[in-house]
């Protein structure tokens, strides 16, 4: 028997316990399992591990229940919420690289011509050029380190404060 139809008979073991399986499935899992000795065996084990399992009765509050419900939910939104600014950010930085790009030669003219009015060594317009260029890539890394370690900061006190009311 090839090795892919036990990774399915195993998968479906799995699956069967778990979230269930269609009535097909389960046929062909069957008919596998009786004829396949390694594959019965993980039946069997699987079987008597949830039997276990759920021989063990674990006393849970209720209350502990939906606040943990609650919680992974609302990490669940913050997460998808900081992905969204994230792709924000992702999409202005490209943004800003396409516009700085595109207007560097008309910038390059205009420092040109400045340096020459106020008759400046070339070497000066093309150092401000250069800082025009550099200067609004550091402020958006600036405020990118900034928010990232008011993060940390926010997640270490939040982490460390008892919060009763939660
Ligand atoms: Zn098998």
């Amino acid at each position: 028997m090839s090795d892919a139809n036990h990774e399915r008979a195993q998968r479906l073991i799995s699956a069967s316990r778990v979230e269930g399986i269609s009535p097909r499935d389960q046929a062909w899992l069957d008919a596998h399992v009786e004829a396949c000795g390694r594959c019965a065996a993980l039946a069997r084990s699987t079987e008597r591990a949830l039997g276990s399992l759920r021989s063990l009765s674990v006393p849970i509050d209720a209350s502990l229940v939906n606040r943990t419900r609650l919680k992974v939910y609302l990490r669940a939104q913050e997460l998808h919420e900081e992905q969204h600014r994230t792709w924000a950010l992702w999409i202005s930085c490209a943004l800003s690289w396409i516009l700085g790009v595109a207007s560097a030669p008309f910038v390059w003219r205009a420092f040109a011509w400045l340096g020459e009015q106020a008759g400046l060594p070339s070497l000066v317009w093309q150092i401000g050029f250069v800082m025009w260029w550099a200067l609004p890539a550091g402020v958006a890394a600036a405020v990118v380190a900034w928010h990232k370690s008011r993060a940390v900061d926010e997640e270490a006190s939040s982490a460390t404060l008892p919060r009763s009311n939660s």
